[in-house]
């Protein structure tokens, strides 16, 4: 296909359908107008692999302190004289040439940039992309991250669903929660029953890749509510490695699968707005605890806080701090998070003092390329003065 295309294109003007030549003639046209031709490219910094005529991963390359050389995959989407590209190669050197040959070999028109989340291997190259006039997309919480983290901006947000259309075609781009990174998106296109997973979506084989900015235990859920929110998959395209077709999400799914914990659902609730009020201090506390903010998780405690743990004795509030933060440095990167186990918290309330918080909770993290999970008992006696509660007592067992 990809020589005689080239014949054509070279020597095709010269000739003449006479009966000689008529019927390689025949066949180079008919080749030319009944179907789009499979295109390919391939440089050092840039690998365009063709899944359809329509269809491409486009694959750069990201130098990692943890994995040397990653290669990073993006897509592109063509419809006629139209293209979307999904995320930016991972330097502006491979996006100028992505934008390149898109433009100036293919003769396409490049309609915009779909963002999967705030990572450099989805936006790195974006600056390149609005230099061009290239628009881009990407979720509101993906938009608001780049700016905190100050990175390249996407310039056009939505927060659970979008759709774009590329001629008559369309790409649905969709929040399902939290994976690979809190604001990782994926992309659906329905003309091809084709999924770009980006990082969320693992390799067969692969293994947990980066986890630092990963909600593991939100992980296969959200895989889930992928594959129930698309009518099939044909083609899946991961961040990284091979792309296949559903098993993929399977795959996935079962890498992050968590070990079944029993919930107890019926726990009593004796003070409905009070168990409100320190659920909700709970979720604030832990979600600064699972963003190894030591900050502001140790802002919730009370300065004569005293914490009991089962194997590591009684500490105060400075010893609290350092072993926090030694806690936080050595779990920098393996997706370490604690998370409440669904129905566990019963809350008491102490006149004129607080509140008594009883749950138990479950904390992973990933070691030797595996999840390791615990699941444990925590008491909290919580105090407030005005308006504010601080933690005064925890009692942390069952180790
Ligand atoms: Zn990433």
């Amino acid at each position: 296909m990809k020589k005689q295309n080239y014949l054509m294109k070279n020597y095709l003007p010269g000739w003449t359908c006479t009966n000689k030549r008529i019927l390689i003639c025949l066949l180079l046209l008919a080749g030319n107008f009944a179907s789009a031709q499979t295109r390919s490219y391939k440089s050092a910094r840039l690998e365009l692999v063709p899944i359809n005529p329509s269809l491409y991963v486009h694959v750069s390359y990201l130098n990692t302190n943890e994995w040397g050389k990653v290669g990073c995959n993006g897509m592109v989407y063509i419809n006629k004289d139209s293209a979307y590209i999904f995320d930016t190669p991972a330097s502006d050197t491979a996006s100028q040439e992505l934008i390149r040959v898109l433009q100036k070999k293919w003769k396409l028109k490049i309609k915009g940039v779909i963002v999967n989340h705030y990572h450099n291997d989805c936006l790195a190259g974006l600056t390149v992309f609005h230099k061009a006039g290239i628009s881009s997309y990407a979720s509101e919480l993906t938009i608001k991250t780049a700016k905190q983290e100050n990175l390249p901006v996407p310039q056009y947000g939505f927060t659970d669903k979008q759709i774009l259309k590329l001629g008559n075609q369309e790409i649905i781009n969709q929040y399902f929660g939290e994976a690979h990174t809190k604001d990782n998106i994926v992309s659906y296109i329905p003309e091809f029953n084709a999924l770009f997973g980006g990082c969320m979506v693992k390799a067969i084989d692969a293994g947990f890749g980066h986890v630092g900015d990963a909600n593991i235990a939100a992980w296969a859920n959200t895989i889930r509510a992928v594959q129930a929110g698309f009518p099939a998959f044909k083609v899946v395209v991961p961040g990284h490695g091979d792309y296949g077709d559903g098993r993929l999400l399977d795959f996935t799914a079962r890498l992050f699968a968590l070990p079944v914990t029993e919930s107890n659902a019926s726990a009593p609730v004796t003070d409905q707005e009070l168990f409100n009020t320190i659920h909700a201090m709970d979720s604030a506390f832990f979600d600064a605890f699972n963003r190894r903010d030591l900050e502001t998780t140790m802002s919730f405690f009370s300065p004569d806080i005293e914490f009991y743990h089962d194997k590591g004795g009684k500490d105060d509030y400075k010893i609290t701090r350092e072993k926090l933060n030694t806690l936080f440095t050595n779990n920098a990167s393996n997706g370490f998070r604690r998370d409440l186990i669904a129905g566990s918290m019963e809350v008491f309330p102490i006149p004129g003092f607080g509140a008594i918080q009883v749950n138990r909770h479950q904390f992973c993290h990933i070691e030797n390329k595996k999840m390791d999970c615990g699941t444990f008992k925590n008491i909290m006696v919580w105090n407030k003065t005005g308006d504010q509660w601080k933690i005064t007592r925890v009692l942390s067992f069952d180790h």
